[in-house]
């Protein structure tokens, strides 16, 4: 990990150029990261690239920040949107930060029949992703939606982007999903071979779809369901393992 801290910025940026902070983040790099005149730090503002800055200080109250050279040019993450149900508060946080790191790039909270939460607080979630993306050195930042119905969410979809339902089967012991025939195929196995392209990803809650939301979106022509193996994951989990499936097959882990 550099040395180096990382800093969102709003406003563009460019060489010789101020930077523009917002809200305390003077207060944040003096105070909690206690920098002093002279110290640098590196910018990103999701639009012009990565720069270096100085600290300049003014007196005891304000610091300000001049952007030095640009230290890397903007860069696009693979457009993968992940939809997922809220789950309970701790794990949402976890479930955004982890896709952030694993490169989504738009996160789009749906409430499903048995999502865990009945508000969502995408302000929130955007403040966690904003943070993620300021770790894991990623040069944009994932906008996260204001929270919607599945069925809002993907009735009006754009028919070339693929929507990997993650579908566990199995979760209703009395009433299998129609045996072999109507299990999904393994998400590893769907994207053999596919052109990179736009896609989706849909993780379900704690309690996985229901019946009804099953059938649904199985009869959508732009939705395969698939299976992430014989294990049931948590929402997190799948997440993760989904992400890194698509990015090492379709996105940015491969160099097809
Ligand atoms: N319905 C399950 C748990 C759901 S797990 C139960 O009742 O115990 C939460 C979500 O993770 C699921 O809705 C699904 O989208 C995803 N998921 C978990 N394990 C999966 C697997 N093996 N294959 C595909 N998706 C999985």
């Amino acid at each position: 990990m550099s040395a180096t801290p990382r800093l969102f910025v709003d406003g563009d940026l460019g060489e010789g150029c101020p930077v523009a902070m917002s809200g305390d983040q003077d207060h944040y790099l003096v105070k909690v990261m206690r920098l002093r005149a002279g110290d640098t730090v590196r910018v990103f503002n999701g639009r012009d690239g990565e720069f270096l800055a100085t600290l300049h200080q003014d007196g005891k109250r304000n610091a300000t920040l001049l952007a030095g050279p640009r230290t890397r040019v903007q860069a696009v993450s693979p457009d993968m949107r992940l939809l997922f149900a809220p789950l309970k508060k701790t794990r949402t946080d976890f479930l955004v930060e982890k896709a952030v790191e694993m490169g989504v790039s738009e996160l789009w909270p749906v409430f499903t029949d048995r999502s865990d939460a009945e508000r969502v607080r995408s302000d929130r979630l955007q403040r966690i992703a904003l943070e993620a993306a300021e770790q894991c050195e990623r040069l944009d930042v994932p906008v996260v939606s204001e929270a919607q119905p599945l069925a809002q969410a993907i009735i009006r979809w754009e028919p070339l982007r693929t929507l990997y339902f993650c579908d566990e089967a199995g979760d209703e012991g009395e009433a299998p999903w129609g045996g072999q025939s109507g299990r999904a195929p393994q998400l590893d196995a769907e994207l053999a071979g596919t052109p990179r392209a736009s896609a989706a990803l849909l993780v379900g809650p704690e309690g996985g779809f229901s019946p009804a939301e099953r059938n649904w979106l199985r009869s959508l022509p732009y939705v395969r369901p698939v299976s992430l193996g014989p294990r049931i994951l948590r929402a997190e989990t799948a997440v993760v393992a989904a992400l890194a499936l698509w990015q090492a097959l379709a996105g940015d882990w491969s160099r097809r």
